[in-house]
Formats: structure tokens, C-alpha cells, sequence
């Protein structure tokens, strides 16, 4: 057989050493760097990647000094004494066969601490603390601690390091006049505010030697006013080469900027253009990014030219063997990364230790094991959801022999409805994957089949184990059962017609995703990277500084009204890095959002209700959908229980309070690795 995606698989020479694909996996900060206790669990984490067959990994950001942090007391690279601890890291990886570089990450005024500082002392939006303004003194010092890290990295067995000069961290804010006002040498003209980037690649070389890796990661596209304009990029580009980086990255958008970029709902290599056009100004290699997931995807980028090389971070938290598969030929049996954000980046900013929605032993690699099982058992798994289709695949892995019951005719349940919301397409990936899993483990799956509690009694299993869901709340008001009354699964799953003028009763994850449903039309941005560009403002003519021009929605579909009893923020529970999105792609849809109310009935006119005892009020509507949450789907247990069935409750059937894929999934592994 000839080599599957051969672009991807081909070796990169650098001159001084050779890359063994084009594939590098990007920086993510997964909580592991930050204590010295944490090394073992990130060794393996990174030593299982590196098995999985990715050439260069890339670590999460390490700060050069404390004014650099991202959180007090986080990963840091500045002493001697840190060196050790990195070197289980850089053993383990090249033990598997990886190349490894460390990120030094300033943080600038992302810094969640009060010891932060930038060009000058201007608070980002969406960060409490204020900078302190850096002295012309302090940058020189800055500098030299950027090339000590790099010292101490290759002194800790790293084949090289990135230095981190996008999304909107220190580097970046000196580059541009939104963030730099300063009047000395590092400010005022574009030479001198990218002085800054140049001496510290040109700091770096000359600490390292030439035979180590400097990557160097360069915002392409800042995505917010005022930022870089492409001649800039440009220059900089050049001029980051001429200080002798070996390798130039990719960075897409600051944080702070108002672009989703790395979001489910953005289209597969939404951003590799970008890194197409910097190839004809630099002859080092650069490196596409973002929204890569798929081998054939980040095979075609090559291809095309528009890269050398191939940044896919969350992929490799999804599935730790990615590349394997694809030299393998078998993308099909690839776990995905869906961009939902829900267990990486949304820990990450919670504080957490990141792992992956649909891999819940990422980050967890030294806890979360599945051993072969030494007492095979017969066990029925009821309901084909996250939770039942995790719990049976690696309940099977394991050696037992699993029935899985569904009385739908397809794998998935709820995720068989998420994926029809435009922007989440990806969600059937994960029904694919699990498609294969099932054959592949030997799962015996058996659709359109409602099992009963007597026909899993006369079977004789050994145990049961309950994935059957939820099932949505019915409202207690009057007219409930009015004809315009309809639930999300009428409208998503039935697709029974709805009219012009809607009333969403209920405001949470469900509401929102029936909101996006109902008010777009025709394509999906999420699959049509022009038209994702038209809706959120970006240029791709890149007319304007930063890339920023301004959106044209396309006009909504119907007019939607989402109402919700409490008075806080709508849309409180979504996710911390994902929220912000789907609050503003309603808005774009003119979505009106009424909270605080107390729902009085439903009838002819439509949906009537009053806010905080005030005056009577009424959507006028064709329909009101209800998507008032779930209720627990748990009908089997009690008979189960009574014949003497050890049975256990998993996802949904175990608790609908708090109920996502994310909990579902992880329940399936726990379990199925404990029986
Ligand atoms: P379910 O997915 O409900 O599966 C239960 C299965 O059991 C069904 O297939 C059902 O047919 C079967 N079943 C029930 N009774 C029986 C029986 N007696 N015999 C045989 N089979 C039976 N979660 C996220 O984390 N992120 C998201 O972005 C997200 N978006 C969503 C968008 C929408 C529109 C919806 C509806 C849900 C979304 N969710 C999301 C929620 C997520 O899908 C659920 O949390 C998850 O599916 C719950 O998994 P589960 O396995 O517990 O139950
Ligand atoms: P949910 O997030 O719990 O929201 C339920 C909504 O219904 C709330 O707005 C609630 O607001 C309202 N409600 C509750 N009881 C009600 C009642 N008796 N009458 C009227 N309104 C009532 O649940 P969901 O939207 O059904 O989502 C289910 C799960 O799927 C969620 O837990 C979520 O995590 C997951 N999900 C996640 C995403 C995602 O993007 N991450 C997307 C979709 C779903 P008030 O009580 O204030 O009225
Ligand atoms: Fe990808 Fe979601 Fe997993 Fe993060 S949690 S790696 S976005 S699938």
C-alpha cells in the first residue's frame, strides 16, 4: 500500500536535524506544567503522543519570569533548579521517537496577577488586572530572560523552543499601537515596536548555538482594530527569519478578539490562506494552524503549498494516536476533536487540569488505565448515547461480552440531534468513530430494540448497566397542549414545520443551539469558510489593519424570542470559551432574549407572561418550543434491582442536573474500566 497522506508523512529537513513528518503538535496549557509534582503525569501524557507518531510537540507556554506568568506561581523556565524536572519530559518523548520544544510564553497583560506588565500600562478587556508600563530598562532584562529559558530548555535535553509572539500576548503588544504607546525605542515606529520580537530570536540564537530549533510564532492575523496590517506581517516575518528562527507558526486572532478561531463552529482550515500568503515572503519553513482535525485535511494544506508543516493541538488530545492511524490508512478509526472546548480550553480557564470531551484519559494517562479483564462477563449496556456507546466499547476492550440495546435505528442518541444545529457538524465524528469502535471491539449492537426489564431478567446477564438518557421536561401550565406547543425534538429530530415568529421557553445550552437552528438559513458557515468570513467580519482580502473588516450576517430566518424564569445573564451556564459566541452569533440574528419572567399560559395568541408581578405581557407567536431541560430516563432499575441484577446508572439515566457529553462519556470510561 503507498503511503496515505504522503505530504503529511514526509520527512522536514532543517538543516541541522530532520522532523520525521509534518505534523507538530501545538502548545496547550493543560495544568500539568504548573507543579513539579504534576512532571511524571505530563511526561507520560506527552511520551504517549510522541508514541502516537507526531514528529514535533510543542509544550504548554513557560514563562521567563515571574512578570511573565499567566497565573501566580505557574509554569515558569528561569532557574537552573527548574531544569531537572523537565528532563523526565524530554527523556520520555525522545525515548518514543518525538522531537519536543519548550514554549516560552510572557503573558504581557494576560497575566491573571498582579505582578503583570506590558508596553504600557493599558488593561485588556478581558482581564481584571491592570499592566504595569515595562521600563526601557526592564525590556533589555526581559530579553535576556527570553534567551536564558531558551538556555535553560536546551540545557534540559529540548530540541528547541517556541517563542510565543501571538494571540495577543507581550510580544504581540508591543507590536501594535492598540496596545504599545510608548515613546522610546520599543515604541512609535513599526521598526520599533518590533524591535522587541527580533532581538529576543536574535537573543535566543546566540544563547542556543545554531543547532536547535527556534520556532517562532507570528500573529498572521490579529483580528482586532488597529492591529497589524499585512505589510507589517510581512516585515516582520522577514526580519524574524533574518534573526535566525528556524521555524515560523502560525497565530490567529488575540484572545480578545471578537472572531471565533478555534470554536467547533469555524470551518476546518478556516485560517490556513493566511499562512499561504506569508510562504512567498520567508524560505524558512511555516506552519499552518487551527481547526485542523482531520489528516486528509492538514494533507491537502501541504499540498496546496499554503504550508510546510501542520499545527494540530486539541487533535492530540483527542486521540493521542492520530498520526498512527493516518500512516496506517485508517482515518476512519481516528477519535476527533469536535472544538467543543468543554474539557480543555474551558478548564484550562477554569482553573482545572484540561483533558478532552471525548477522550477522558487525556491529561490522565497514569490514572485512567483499561487493563484486560480477568473475569469475563455477559453485560447488557440499554441506550447507545455518549455515556452507553463509551461504556460498552471499553467494556468490550476489556474482554467482556457486551449486547448493546438502542431502540432508535441509529448509534448517538442526543448527539444525533446536537449535530444537526449549524456550527456543530464536527458531532458526527464522534458518531462515526464510535461506529467503527463497535466493530472493532466486538461490541454486538442491536438497534431498534426497546429492552424491557423482563427480557434483560430472562437473558441472564451477569450486569446491566443503564445509558438510557433523558427525557425532556413537559410544561405544567395551561395550554401546554396548545397545537403551536412543540419540544426541540419535534423541531430538530421530527423537523415538524415551524412558522415566521417563535417564543423559546427556556434559555440554556438546548435553547441556544434551537435558537441557531431556527434562525439560520441555506448553508452553514461552519462548512463555507467565505461565508463564515462574511458573518464575522473577517477580510480575507486583508484590506484592513488586523484583518478586521465589518460582518454581514445573513439575514435570520425567523424572528426568535428566548425567555428564561431566572434574572441573570442568559446563557450563564455556557461554556467560559464558547459562551461569548453564541451570545453574539444571536445577536447578529436579532434574537431577543427576555429574562425574569413568570410564564402565566399559552393560547391562540401566543405565549403570555409578566416580569417581576408587572403588567401582563404576550409574544404574539406561530410557536412556542419548550426546552425546558431534562428528566432522568430510569424506568428499568427498579425491576432490574428487585430480580437481583447488579445494575448501574451512567449519564443521563444517573443524574439530567448538569448532564453533557462530557460527563456521559467520562462515566462510560469510569465504569467500564472498573468492572
Ligand atoms: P442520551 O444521549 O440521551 O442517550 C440515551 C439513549 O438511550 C438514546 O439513544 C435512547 O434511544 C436510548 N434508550 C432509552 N431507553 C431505552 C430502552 N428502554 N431501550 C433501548 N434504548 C433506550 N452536550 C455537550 O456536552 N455539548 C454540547 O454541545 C451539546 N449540545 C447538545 C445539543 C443538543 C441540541 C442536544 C439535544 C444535546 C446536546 N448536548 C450537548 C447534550 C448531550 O447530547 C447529552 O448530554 C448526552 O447525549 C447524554 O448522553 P446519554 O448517553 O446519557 O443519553
Ligand atoms: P439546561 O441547560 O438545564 O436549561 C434548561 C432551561 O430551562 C433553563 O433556561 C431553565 O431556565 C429552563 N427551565 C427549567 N425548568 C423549567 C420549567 N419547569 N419551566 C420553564 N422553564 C424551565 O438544560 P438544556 O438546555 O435542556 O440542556 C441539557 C444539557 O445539555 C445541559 O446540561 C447542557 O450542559 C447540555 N448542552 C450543552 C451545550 C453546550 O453548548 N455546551 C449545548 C446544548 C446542551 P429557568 O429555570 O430560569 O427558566
Ligand atoms: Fe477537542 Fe472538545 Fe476534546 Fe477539547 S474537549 S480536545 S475541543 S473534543
Amino acid at each position: 500500500m503507498s503511503q496515505p497522506y504522503k505530504h503529511l508523512f514526509e520527512p522536514l529537513d532543517l538543516g541541522f536535524t530532520t522532523l520525521k513528518n509534518r505534523a507538530l503538535m501545538g502548545s496547550m496549557h493543560t495544568g500539568l506544567e504548573d507543579k513539579a509534582k504534576d512532571f511524571p503525569k505530563l511526561a507520560a501524557y506527552f511520551a504517549e503522543r510522541a508514541r502516537g507518531g507526531v514528529g514535533l510537540i510543542v509544550t504548554g507556554g513557560f514563562a521567563p519570569n515571574i512578570e511573565g506568568w499567566l497565573s501566580p506561581f505557574g509554569s515558569k523556565m528561569s532557574k537552573k533548579s527548574d531544569v531537572k524536572r523537565h528532563l523526565q519530559v524530554t527523556k520520555a518523548v525522545h525515548h518514543e521517537g518525538a522531537k519536543i520544544c519548550l514554549q516560552i510564553l510572557h503573558a504581557g497583560r494576560y497575566g491573571y496577577s498582579p505582578l503583570c506588565v506590558s508596553a504600557s500600562n493599558i488593561k485588556s478587556p478581558i482581564s481584571p488586572f491592570k499592566p504595569r508600563a515595562l521600563s526601557t530598562k526592564g525590556v533589555y532584562r526581559t530579553i535576556n530572560d527570553y534567551a536564558n529559558s531558551a538556555s535553560l530548555a536546551q540545557q534540559a535535553g529540548y530540541d528547541g523552543v517556541e517563542i510565543m509572539g501571538s494571540e495577543g500576548y507581550f510580544i504581540n503588544q508591543f507590536l501594535v499601537t492598540h496596545t504599545n504607546k510608548r515613546t522610546d525605542e520599543w515604541g512609535g515606529s513599526f521598526e520599533n515596536r518590533m524591535r522587541l520580537p527580533v532581538e529576543i530570536v536574535q537573543a535566543v540564537r546566540r544563547e542556543v548555538g545554531p543547532n536547535f530549533i527556534i520556532i517562532y510564532r507570528l500573529s498572521m492575523i490579529d483580528l482586532i482594530e488597529q492591529g497589524s496590517s499585512w505589510d507589517e506581517v510581512v516585515q516582520l516575518g522577514k526580519a524574524i527569519e533574518a534573526a535566525g528562527a528556524t521555524i515560523i507558526n502560525t497565530g490567529i486572532g488575540w484572545h480578545e478578539a471578537r472572531v471565533p478561531t478555534i470554536a467547533t463552529s469555524v470551518p476546518r482550515a478556516a485560517f490556513s490562506w493566511v499562512t499561504g500568503r506569508i510562504q512567498d515572503h520567508v524560505s524558512i519553513p511555516v506552519v499552518a494552524t487551527n481547526r485542523i482535525n482531520d489528516p486528509a485535511v492538514a494533507n491537502d494544506i501541504i499540498e496546496r503549498g499554503e504550508a510546510d508543516m501542520v499545527s494540530m493541538a486539541r487533535p492530540f488530545l483527542a486521540d493521542s494516536d492520530f498520526m498512527n492511524k493516518a500512516a496506517a490508512g485508517k482515518p476512519e478509526s481516528i477519535n476527533t476533536c469536535i472544538g467543543c472546548n468543554q474539557a480543555c480550553l474551558d478548564h484550562t480557564f477554569g482553573g482545572k487540569r484540561s483533558t478532552c470531551l471525548v477522550n477522558p484519559r487525556a491529561c490522565y494517562e497514569t490514572e485512567l488505565n483499561f487493563s484486560p479483564t480477568n473475569n469475563s462477563k455477559k453485560i447488557a449496556v440499554v441506550g447507545s448515547g455518549p455515556a452507553g456507546l463509551s461504556a460498552a466499547t471499553v467494556l468490550a476492550e476489556r474482554g467482556h461480552t457486551v449486547d448493546l440495546f438502542d431502540k432508535a435505528s441509529e448509534i448517538g442518541g442526543q448527539f444525533n440531534i446536537a449535530k444537526k444545529i449549524p456550527g456543530k457538524e464536527e458531532f458526527y465524528q464522534t458518531l462515526r468513530y464510535y461506529d467503527n469502535k463497535i466493530k472493532e471491539t466486538g461490541v454486538n449492537l442491536r438497534l431498534n430494540e426497546g429492552v424491557n426489564a423482563t427480557a434483560l431478567i430472562s437473558a441472564a446477564y451477569d450486569e446491566v448497566v443503564l445509558a438510557t438518557g433523558i427525557t425532556p421536561r413537559k410544561l405544567e401550565l395551561e395550554g401546554a397542549d396548545h397545537p403551536k406547543v412543540l419540544s426541540y425534538i419535534d423541531v430538530i429530530k421530527e423537523q415538524k414545520p415551524v412558522g415566521q415568529n417563535v417564543a423559546i421557553i427556556g434559555a440554556g445550552g438546548i435553547g441556544f443551539d434551537l435558537a441557531e437552528f431556527l434562525t439560520h438559513q441555506g448553508v452553514s458557515p461552519s462548512l463555507d469558510i467565505e461565508l463564515f468570513n462574511k458573518e464575522w467580519g473577517v477580510d480575507s482580502e486583508y484590506q484592513n489593519r488586523g484583518a478586521y473588516g465589518y460582518a454581514e450576517p445573513e439575514a435570520p430566518a425567523r424572528q426568535v424570542t428566548m425567555l428564561q424564569r431566572k434574572d441573570g445573564k442568559m446563557g450563564a451556564g455556557l461554556g467560559k470559551t464558547t459562551g461569548w459566541i453564541h451570545r453574539a452569533s444571536l445577536k447578529m440574528k436579532n434574537v431577543q432574549m427576555v429574562r425574569g419572567v413568570e410564564y402565566t399560559k399559552i393560547d391562540d395568541l401566543g405565549l403570555h407572561f409578566t416580569i417581576q408581578g408587572g403588567e401582563p405581557q404576550v409574544i404574539e407567536c406561530d410557536h412556542v418550543v419548550v426546552c425546558a431541560g431534562q428528566l432522568s430516563r430510569r424506568d428499568l432499575l427498579d425491576d432490574l434491582q428487585g430480580a437481583g441484577i447488579t445494575t448501574h446508572l451512567i449519564g443521563g439515566s444517573k443524574l439530567a442536573g448538569e448532564l453533557d457529553a462530557k460527563r456521559a462519556i467520562r462515566e462510560g470510561f469510569e465504569l467500564g474500566a472498573s468492572l
